[in-house]
């Protein structure tokens, strides 16, 4: 996530904190008066409940501005945990007040009192309500959005006063209709025990998220997103763990690899892995992958990579030779600015296409003709994911010249009728040349991807 998205959501929440603060306050005014006119205990109650919350807002602004601090030497994972911290305040605040309440509503329950003004005071506390509604679904929301926990639990916090309140005016309004003096506090009795719960709740969650307790939901988005943008060399990931503190998430997980994977592309990989879950989750992410090389000796993927290496190994051989012999062949040589592996990488894969258009790798091949073979990758990442391949080995889009111009103009017509035959035409697709290392060309034989079958979402990751 850019740094100034990231800044404008720190923004938003600290505004929203002030705005949960100075509100609470104002209600908690309304209700006192509205205590002080009627003398009702359920009132009281009430009123009781909102000193929680501008106790409970002004710890939300103290730990949202801490949890925005970067991590640092002494916190480096952040100062995310905080807001639990705040939510279990709000938490252990809310059981005391039920107490409170509780005592008020007995006490009127066994000797109840007259209630004057009782109009006025409904009045002031539809007002009151109606506020505490609008704050809390806002809070609720700007919580959701920016990711804090503190955040979303004032504002569900908030929304049990507004409940509490609507109980308070119709118990208010059945005395007045009936006159019967002690349903006022009965009424604070049951406000004390409802409250009570919802106090238990918030901390049990902050407990949670205090204790990293598992979050299935989180574990679930992460494979999700892992699923989607799964690679050729993944065999297996497992081990995998995950956490929250504020809105900085911490995964760790094991990712099962070829064997023969060199040091340096097991560590492509796992940067991959790495980059797709700070695009999901936000650069403040942490990951760490440990990589496994992969235990089965008959495993299919690591065979392959065994016998592209002995392919490659015959390959460089043979254009070493070739080039003694040629000096044509000098212009093929490795350019001194290219490591020598990633042009080997380059003739170990380009075999591949050649070897399956050859028939020599079994593949299911769609389409063929003299120009153009079109097979189904592997590695689908979508229903209907079919390579386009010309006939002819051309590394990469760079180097098409003028007398492929033919070729390539065909690719497009044989897309075109793979389309239709795959009934994607009318829903539509999605073609795409990858071309070198900063678009993860893996396979140095020219081909066009061809996805379709599904919404395939924007055309690029986003920064
Ligand atoms: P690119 O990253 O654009 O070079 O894409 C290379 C594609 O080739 C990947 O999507 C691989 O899954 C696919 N691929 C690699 N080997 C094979 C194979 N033997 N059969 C079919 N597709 C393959």
């Amino acid at each position: 996530m850019p740094l100034s998205a990231e800044n404008a959501r720190i923004r938003l929440r600290i505004r929203t904190g002030a705005l949960s603060l100075t509100a609470a306050a104002g209600i908690l005014g309304l209700k006192f008066l509205t205590y002080r006119l009627t003398g009702s205990s359920a009132v009281l109650s009430d009123a009781l409940e909102s000193i929680i919350n501008v106790v409970a807002a002004a710890f939300v602004m103290l730990s949202v501005w801490l949890s925005a601090k970067p991590p640092d030497s002494s916190h480096p994972y952040g100062h995310g945990k905080i807001e639990y911290f705040s939510a279990g305040f709000e938490g252990a605040l809310i059981i005391l007040a039920a107490a409170g309440i509780f005592r008020a509503g007995l006490a009127s329950l066994l000797r109840p009192r007259p209630l004057p003004h009782l109009d006025t005071g409904m009045l002031l506390l539809v007002a009151a309500a109606a506020a505490n509604l609008a704050l809390g679904l806002l809070l609720i929301r700007v919580g959701r959005r920016t990711a804090s926990p503190a955040l979303e639990a004032d504002g569900r916090h908030i929304l049990t006063d507004v409940y509490t309140s609507a109980g308070v005016i119709v118990s208010l309004a059945v005395v007045r209709l009936t006159g019967k003096l002690w349903i006022d506090g009965a009424v604070a009795c049951l406000l004390g025990v409802y409250i009570l719960a919802a106090g238990i709740r918030l901390i049990s969650q902050a407990y949670c998220g205090l204790m990293d307790a598992s979050n299935p939901e989180l574990l679930a988005s992460i494979s999700a997103v892992l699923r989607e943008h799964r690679r050729e060399n993944w065999i297996d990931i497992h081990q995998l763990r995950a956490w929250r503190a504020g809105d900085n998430v911490n995964i760790d997980l094991h990712l099962v690899l070829p064997r023969d994977l060199t040091l340096s592309q097991a560590h492509a990989e796992a940067l991959a892995v790495e980059t797709i879950l700070k695009e999901k989750f936000g650069q403040q992410t942490t990951v760490l992958v440990h990589t496994d090389p992969c235990p089965d000796p008959s495993c299919t993927l690591c065979n392959l990579h065994k016998w592209n290496r002995e392919t490659l190994t015959m390959a460089s051989e043979d254009k070493k030779r070739l080039a003694k012999q040629c000096n044509s062949c000098q212009s093929k040589q490795p350019r001194n600015n290219e490591p020598e592996t990633e042009t080997r990488r380059k003739q170990e894969m380009a075999t591949i296409f050649t070897k399956i258009i050859n028939g020599e790798i079994k593949a299911d091949i769609v389409y063929q003709d003299d120009q153009v073979t079109a097979f189904r990758d592997i590695n689908p990442q979508a229903p209907v994911h079919i390579l386009i391949v010309p006939n002819k080995e051309i590394p990469t889009v760079n180097d098409v010249t003028e007398e492929d111009e033919q070729t390539i103009g065909h690719m497009f017509t044989v897309a075109r009728i793979l389309a239709e035959k795959e009934g994607v035409a009318e829903s539509g697709y999605r073609l795409l040349v990858n071309c070198n290392r900063d678009a993860n060309q893996e396979v140095f034989h020219l081909h066009m991807h061809m996805f379709g079958g599904r919404p395939l979402g924007p055309m690029l990751m986003r920064q």
